[in-house]
């Protein structure tokens, strides 16, 4: 399998624009859920541009549990992403759900992120890997290693090597955290493909007190890079305010990890 350390040994890089992910420096991926407004997005990408992370997050296009709840901004939020990256030289990462929208999403973003709740919707894998785009692909709900190495399969088949994986968390009997971060699955997967694998802690917990020392533990496990929520008022956020940073806390996170590993 193209995904497996028998097809490749060595490590993969991914060159996301001249900013490397799987190199020895970590990537750290941060920003707010979603694309809120033209203000919320600039003043969020300073906060995560100053801290030093390479990559803005934030979703213009939301997979949200219910139909009522806010559905993101769609591509005026493509906009202000790709506005926010020129302006910071951040990179930007941002969920693609939907086949019909790989074009529009890959003419604004410089990697195309798969949501947990599409880890499996094969076409649209299928799409992204024609994309050639560097593609974020984050571990299925109740997905086995297994399953996800054969999701990043449906991409790399199509001639699209450039994948990361992302670790965020999977639904078990534990609820007093919204999903059970699964740090093995860091140490399990960079055994079993060479591919790079981050790890989203915000989502992994939905607690951000949690975020920080999950963050370390991630770190010192071996992943090479982390996604962060991170909102300049977390408790006005439209989506998953309880699992984001403050931007003081995200900027002691980030001093936190220096001191495990190289940030770029
Ligand atoms: C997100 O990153 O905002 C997101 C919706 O994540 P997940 O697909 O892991 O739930
Ligand atoms: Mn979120």
């Amino acid at each position: 399998k193209l995904v497996s350390r028998e097809f490749k040994n060595e490590d993969s890089v991914i060159d996301v624009g001249g900013v490397l992910v799987g190199g020895p420096q970590l990537t750290v991926m941060a920003g707010p859920c979603a694309v809120e407004s033209r203000d919320q997005l600039l003043e969020s990408a300073g906060i995560v541009k100053a801290a030093g992370a390479q990559f803005l997050r934030g979703g213009a296009y939301k997979p949200r549990t219910s139909p009522y709840s806010f559905q993101g901004l769609e591509e005026k939020g493509l906009e202000m992403l790709a506005e926010a990256g020129a302006a910071t030289g951040l990179k930007i990462v941002t969920e693609v759900v939907d086949i019909q929208s790989v074009a529009v999403v890959g003419a604004y973003a410089d990697v195309l992120q798969i949501g947990a709740r599409n880890m499996q919707n094969f076409q649209l894998l299928k799409a992204v890997g024609k994309s050639g785009m560097p593609v974020l692909l984050k571990r299925g709900i109740a997905a086995t290693i297994n399953e996800w190495l054969h999701a990043a399969e449906y991409v790399m088949s199509e001639g699209n090597y450039n994948v990361m994986f992302c670790e965020r968390g999977i639904r078990t009997f534990e609820d007093y955290t919204r999903n059970t971060l699964d740090l093995s699955a860091v140490a399990a997967l960079k055994n079993l493909s060479h591919l790079p694998v981050i790890v989203d802690p915000s989502h992994g917990t939905g607690l951000w007190k949690l975020v920080r020392p999950m963050a370390r533990a991630a770190v010192a496990g071996g992943a090479d890079g982390l996604m962060i929520e991170v909102h300049p008022n977390p408790s006005e956020a439209l989506s998953d305010g309880s699992q984001s940073l403050t931007p003081a806390n995200f900027r002691g996170l980030m001093n936190e990890i220096r001191a495990i590993a190289p940030v770029v």
